[in-house]
């Protein structure tokens, strides 16, 4: 069997770089041509479309956050003259704000990648339980799951009983949705009276549009035995991000640029750093370039073991608001929530305050059991704290148990501006 779902996915680092540069210089001289508003915000950042050539050059235009897209929509219905006039487009979707999408070509194998890694293919009965509503969801996870051979049943957001009924009757292999809904159609099968790991044959998940949280995760796996993936996309762009079989970061898709920016200036991030998911999809419909998503993450450029050789995005660590930077670099929430989850459900709380220019990482630790503050919990403690939040502690405080209230914010910022 294939472990791979087409060679772009075994491109060399260079290749697929060097091939991605030419698509981007190609849309941007194409988007240039044919889209007014492209041309508008080449003119009036003086840029010739000629110079976009790498991804390198696409900072020198800004990112596009939903709600300036939404606003541009609002001064020019739909498509905010993003739109390629010459090819017809033959769906519409929508997504709250309003803002619309036009529908990329049904050769885009949207989707595809993500229910390749997490193995579904011929044989499985993939019940997809997205809306198929007007929003973009329910018809393009379809599409993915058409393209790995998958037999779909369109189950959209039916209620739970039915949902239960359809994984029963129809023996579905794998299921499409978000973790919420399908913890509450197990929930369901309980209560009418099966024994969801017995009675079924649903092994397989692949989730979207929420996080999948760990305690949820290891519920499905462990207690289900459904292997469960993680995948990730934005209406304005399609798929972005899906994770394989290491479980170990979402590789990008193939057609997709992700840069990691700092939100303020819209510029790379060094590698590793956290910073804004910022995506340009690589098509000649839609020419929305630098598509910032809000999302935070940062780059894992190590080889992955599954033999796929795009770089991956370390998850999504909160939304821009979130994080607070500290020396220059962001830490957000999640992430101390991830460090919290490796030491035992620590309760700990991170405190940011300036000496002269410079900043002050003060971690306040509860010591909730004789080891925590020796010598070698320190070093282990530092080094995973440095090795999810790149930043280093400055100081470490330690607590009685208790001390840190659960309503207190895990990031205290106590700068003034
Ligand atoms: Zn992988």
């Amino acid at each position: 069997m294939n472990r791979l779902f087409d060679k772009k996915e075994s491109w060399t680092n260079e290749e697929r770089k060097t091939r991605q540069d030419e698509s981007l210089s190609g849309m941007v001289k194409l988007g240039y041509e044919k889209s007014a508003r492209l041309k508008s915000i080449l003119d009036k950042n003086k840029i010739n479309p000629q110079n976009i050539k790498t991804r390198e050059d696409l900072e020198k235009l800004p990112v596009t956050s939903r709600e300036k897209l939404v606003d541009m929509e609002m001064q020019e219905p739909p498509y905010a003259g993003l739109e390629n006039q010459a090819i017809p487009i033959d769906r519409i979707f929508t997504s709250p704000g309003p803002v619309y999408e036009p529908h990329l070509s049904e050769d885009d194998n949207l989707w595809a990648r993500a229910f390749f890694a997490a193995g579904i293919g011929a044989g499985d009965i993939a019940l997809n339980a997205f809306s198929y509503h007007l929003v973009a969801a329910g018809l393009t996870f379809h599409s993915g799951l058409q393209k790995v051979g998958a037999t779909v049943v369109p189950s959209g957001t039916s209620s739970s009983q039915i949902q239960v009924q359809l994984i029963k009757d129809l023996k579905v292999t794998a299921y499409v949705g978000t973790p919420s809904f399908l913890s509450s159609i197990i929930s369901k099968a309980g209560e009418m009276g099966f024994d969801f790991k017995k009675d079924f044959r649903l092994k397989k998940a692949c989730f979207a549009a929420e996080p999948l949280l760990p305690d949820m995760r290891r519920s499905f796996e462990n207690e289900y035995g459904i292997d469960t993936y993680q995948m990730y996309g934005a209406t304005e762009v399609g798929d972005v991000a899906y994770e394989c079989s290491q479980k170990n970061g979402w590789h990008i898709c193939e057609e997709t640029i992700v840069e990691i920016v700092d939100p303020a200036t819209g510029k790379n991030v060094a590698p590793g750093e956290l910073g804004e998911i910022v995506v340009t999809r690589l098509n000649e419909i839609f020419f929305l370039l630098r598509f910032g998503t809000g999302d935070l993450s940062r780059i894992i450029t190590d080889a992955c073991p599954c033999g796929r050789t795009s770089s991956r995005i370390a998850g999504i660590s909160g939304r821009i608001g979130d994080a607070v930077k500290v020396r220059g670099l962001f830490i957000a929430p999640s992430q101390l929530k991830m460090i919290q989850a490796k030491f035992n459900n620590l309760p700990l709380q991170a405190n940011v305050s300036r000496i002269g220019h410079e900043d002050v990482l003060k971690l306040r630790v509860e010591k909730i059991s004789p080891e925590i503050g020796s010598p070698a919990w320190e070093d282990n403690f530092k080094k995973i704290f440095r090795e999810i939040c790149t930043v280093k502690i400055d100081q470490l405080e330690y607590l009685s148990a208790g001390v840190i209230k659960p309503e207190e914010k895990l990031i205290v910022d106590q700068r003034q501006w």
